[in-house]
């Protein structure tokens, strides 16, 4: 299949692609560069485009006639969003919206969209099935469920088959070291952590304060290849004439911020240096998610669900770039 791949050149988007290129598929990423990297769009050819510019997106699918879109183009710092919300809604909201309009005339096409967890917000238990309330706390929660709830829409209106995954923390890079994470500015915990175990600023923990077993707060974190692979199930099932929905993909397991820092010193074999910080607006204190209907119908068995490998996968990146 040839597939249409937004924000391909970014973090889970170039993972995608690899996975898509390595089982036969064509990826063809479309991205604007603003914030992803031309070399890692290095799986199929790059179209250099924004998604709300819809006749653009239109010209690359007439081009391309791709068979599926998977839909990652967007920004992702939640910090940043509470900072700077109506980035997040031109760039998010309205991108998808331009997006979908040209898919839609086209096709419409399977659509595979790069949901998350934040669009639960506080969740009243954990770990949080995808039948829990969605009442996100910042705007980068909401701009995904918007685009959710667009999804939901033009699957009733024009018959638009979709998948929506909401990913808890995504972590880890490509374990061969071609790509990996790359945030300019960074603001994610492990690459940061990494960061300062190799010398570079000490990382500051964002609150000691919550309601948790040693005061940090807790996240769910997958890696990335266990992301990008239920991309391809999650396309192969709507192919296959699946029903549209979401699925969360999630370990299962929570980790503290605390304990992340703690698995990094094991993996590097160095110490971190830390400072302790105020809480950082918009964060809830635990995501842990249940993945099992993910298991159940895109037979999804993470493979690199440990801490310790996350982290390892992404030192290696991290020291391949920097030698
Ligand atoms: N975090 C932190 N210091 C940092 C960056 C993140 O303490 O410099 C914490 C953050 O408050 C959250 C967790 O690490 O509890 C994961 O944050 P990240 O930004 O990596 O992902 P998010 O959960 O926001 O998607």
């Amino acid at each position: 299949m040839k597939v249409l791949v937004t924000g391909g050149a970014g973090f889970v988007g170039s993972h995608a692609c690899k996975a898509l290129a390595l089982s036969g598929h064509e990826p063809v990423v479309y991205d604007n560069l603003s914030r992803g990297h031309r070399d890692a769009a290095r799986f199929g050819p790059l179209e250099i485009g924004d998604t709300a510019d819809k006749t653009r997106v239109r010209e690359v699918l007439e081009r391309h006639r791709p068979d599926a879109v998977m839909h990652f183009a967007a920004f992702a710092a939640v910090g940043e969003s509470v900072e700077n919300p109506l980035l997040y809604y031109r760039n998010n909201v309205t991108g998808s919206a331009g997006l979908l309009e040209a898919v839609t005339e086209f096709g419409p096409l399977p659509f595979v969209f790069s949901s998350t967890c934040a669009t639960y917000g506080v969740p009243d238990q954990v770990p949080i099935g995808e039948d829990h309330p969605q009442r996100p706390i910042n705007p980068y929660g909401f701009s995904k469920l918007f685009v959710e709830r667009m999804l939901a829409d033009l699957g009733a209106s024009h018959r638009l088959p979709w998948v929506a995954l909401r990913y808890f923390n995504a972590a880890g890079s490509d374990p061969d070291g071609e790509i990996g994470e790359r945030h300019d500015p960074e603001t994610h915990l492990i690459p940061l952590v990494l960061e300062a175990a190799r010398g570079g600023a000490p990382i500051q923990i964002f609150g000691t304060d919550y309601d948790t077993p040693d005061g940090t707060c807790i996240r769910d974190y997958v890696h990335v290849m266990d992301i990008a692979d239920a991309h391809l199930r999650a396309l192969d099932y709507l192919i296959a004439g699946g029903a549209s929905g979401a699925f969360n993909l999630a370990n299962e397991r929570g980790h503290s911020v605390k304990e992340v820092i703690a698995a990094a010193e094991r993996v590097c074999g160095r110490t971190v240096p830390v400072k302790i910080g105020a809480r950082r607006a918009g964060d809830p204190p635990a995501l842990v998610g249940t993945a099992a209907r993910a298991r159940a119908v895109l037979g999804w068995t993470p493979t690199r669900s440990g801490l310790d490998v996350q982290i390892a996968d992404a030192w290696t990146w991290l020291r391949s770039r920097n030698r």
